[in-house]
């Protein structure tokens, strides 16, 4: 790529930064612009790429590149010259086997609430860089967009600042692809001292082992090794892991010899915190009234809010207009009208009781038996979490009770969740029945 197109393409892409996820960022920053006979080409550096583009980045791109003069242009996969220089190519295979980390992702941009002060805590303490075996291994685990990775880098980060220059960070799906790589082409003494050196290893999303053997069994002689080296070592996965059907069972056991904290969908506090937060940092003009209308429709994780707001950031920058309750209702319809169709607090409450069987009446009489209690508790907690309803209104709901005692049963609700897998596996299937 000529100077001026690698210079256009890192202002677009550094322009859409705030425009777009992560992740979208990741597949735009793997890819370069290019020129053939007076056309411009995005080279994108696989299939999945050009189609990610395609299904979800055109507008945006055409709208930046247009900045720059470019109306039209193609996305390609980029191939690869043929007679590349096999002694580059071979190191290149053999140096690199973890990720980056995400530079973006630290502690000081991550929100804490209920959900997930516990995790927070911990992948802070295991950053500050004072070994504990208590803390070793820290396994994360939660629904998905909730946070895992953000507070994974957040700690690998720290270390780094810490001059901890060794840190390993790699999902496990890149740990089984390296490892079969390394098989493939006889570098295994590499992959495991690459591995077994590290000053932290941070694997993310660890419920990807299942089911992969060999995969698993050098994955344990791995976290032995550094577990004996005292090495702190992070784990994330989207379940218990206890849970996970096709992970070993030795590897389960390690995996809880540690600290294991949950993270829970954040509730409604904490998606106004973190949408004013996300606000703040894009410089955009948050009207309180536009937070708390995204707030209460956007409850399922924190990936859904961001690309909420996101959403409705674009459409005030494309339109130029300040943000406002029409331009977000317009922003948002198609997801509102998704969620609200199905989580009502009728439907929640049908819920719960037909699980713990009790009746519709009993939740809202003023019994106090363990047998009634929990589930009133649950169900106003996933009220909490799943509806745009106040705590007043659900307290109204639930027997006509005040707003202090449903925040009681979510403080509840919040440290069972906490301490006990079993439940928190219980709240989980809930969630997904309510929500579909
Ligand atoms: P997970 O790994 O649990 O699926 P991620 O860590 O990828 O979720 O989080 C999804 C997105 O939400 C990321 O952009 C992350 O920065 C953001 N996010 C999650 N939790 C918080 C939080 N508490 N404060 C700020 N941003 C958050
Ligand atoms: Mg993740």
């Amino acid at each position: 790529m000529s100077l001026d197109l690698e210079h256009i393409w890192n202002q677009v892409v550094g322009k859409l930064g705030d425009l777009i996820s992560q992740d979208d960022l990741i597949t735009l920053r793997a890819c370069f612009l290019d020129e053939e006979n007076g056309k411009y080409i995005i080279q994108a550096p696989n299939i999945f790429a050009v189609q990610h583009i395609e299904k979800k980045l055109l507008n945006v791109l055409e709208l930046a590149l247009s900045k720059h003069g470019i109306s039209s242009f193609s996305i390609q996969m980029h191939t690869p010259t043929l007679y590349a220089n096999p002694s580059k190519k071979e190191k290149k295979s053999q140096s690199i086997i973890g990720q980056e980390l995400i530079k973006e992702y630290q502690f000081s941009n991550f929100v804490e609430g209920g959900s997930n002060n516990n995790a927070y805590a911990a992948a802070r303490r295991v950053s500050e860089g004072l070994f504990s075996e208590e803390f070793n291994p820290l396994l994360i685990y939660g629904g998905t967009g909730l946070g895992k990775s953000h507070l994974m880098h957040a700690a690998g980060n720290a270390l780094k600042e810490r001059g901890k220059s060794n840190i390993l960070y790699l999902t496990a799906e890149t740990f089984t692809n390296e490892f079969i790589k390394a098989l493939r082409e006889k570098s295994m003494q590499h992959f495991v001292d690459t591995l077994r050196n590290a000053d932290a290893l941070l694997i993310d999303d660890v419920q990807f082992l299942a089911g992969k053997n060999s995969s698993q069994t050098e994955f344990f002689h791995t976290f032995n090794s550094l577990f004996d080296k005292k090495r702190p070592i992070i784990l994330t996965c989207d379940r218990y892991p206890k849970e996970i059907e096709g992970l070993e069972d030795r590897l389960k056991s390690r995996f809880g010899a540690g600290l294991t904290v949950s993270i829970a969908p954040p509730d409604y506090e904490t998606r106004m915190a973190i949408l004013q937060n996300k606000a703040s940092y894009l410089n955009f003009d948050l009207a309180p009234e536009v937070a708390q209308f995204i707030a209460h429709n956007v409850a399922s994780n924190v990936r859904d809010l961001e690309g909420a707001l996101r959403k409705v950031y674009a459409l005030c920058q494309f339109q130029n207009q300040p943000a406002s309750m029409a331009i977000a209702q317009e922003a948002l319809k198609d997801l509102i009208s998704a969620t609200s169709k199905q989580i009502s607090l009728e439907n929640i409450r049908n819920v719960v009781a037909n699980y713990y069987k009790i009746s519709i009446a009993d939740m809202d009489s003023p019994r106090r038996k363990a047998s009634i209690t929990l589930p009133r508790q649950v169900a106003m907690h996933l009220a909490r979490a799943l509806t745009r309803h106040s705590t007043t209104e659900i307290g109204e709901v639930f027997g006509k009770r005040d707003h202090t005692t449903v925040l009681n049963a979510c403080r509840k609700v919040d440290k069972l969740l906490q301490d006990d897998a079993n439940f928190s596996e219980e709240y989980k299937g809930l969630t997904m029945m309510i929500t579909g």
